[in-house]
């Protein structure tokens, strides 16, 4: 999947959807074509991230975007944290 910047519409990197685990980092995405750089500096957070074609983080800044990704396949939601009372059930199971 391709991650487009909301803001100009550049496509910025390649990722895998199946690795949006939360909390979000930019370690997830990879260049566009091998060979490539990476679109964000290794070890970058990801609320510092920043399209490398605008300079401008790649989700907007509208709060209401932070629940979704542009990507070549349109808004993609992304996984919701796994709560503190989830956590809690699945580290008791064994018991
Ligand atoms: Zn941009």
């Amino acid at each position: 999947m391709i991650l487009r910047c909301r803001l100009c519409h550049a496509a910025i990197a390649a990722f895998d959807p199946a690795r949006l685990t939360p909390p979000l980092t930019s370690a997830v995405f990879g260049p566009l074509a091998p060979g490539f750089p990476p679109p964000f500096l290794p070890g970058t957070p990801w609320d510092e991230a920043r399209c490398p074609h605008c300079r401008h983080h790649p989700q907007g800044y509208d709060p209401a975007g932070r629940e979704s990704l542009a990507t070549d396949a349109g808004e993609t939601p992304l996984p919701r944290l796994q709560t503190a009372d989830a956590k809690r059930k699945t580290a008791k199971r064994g018991n």
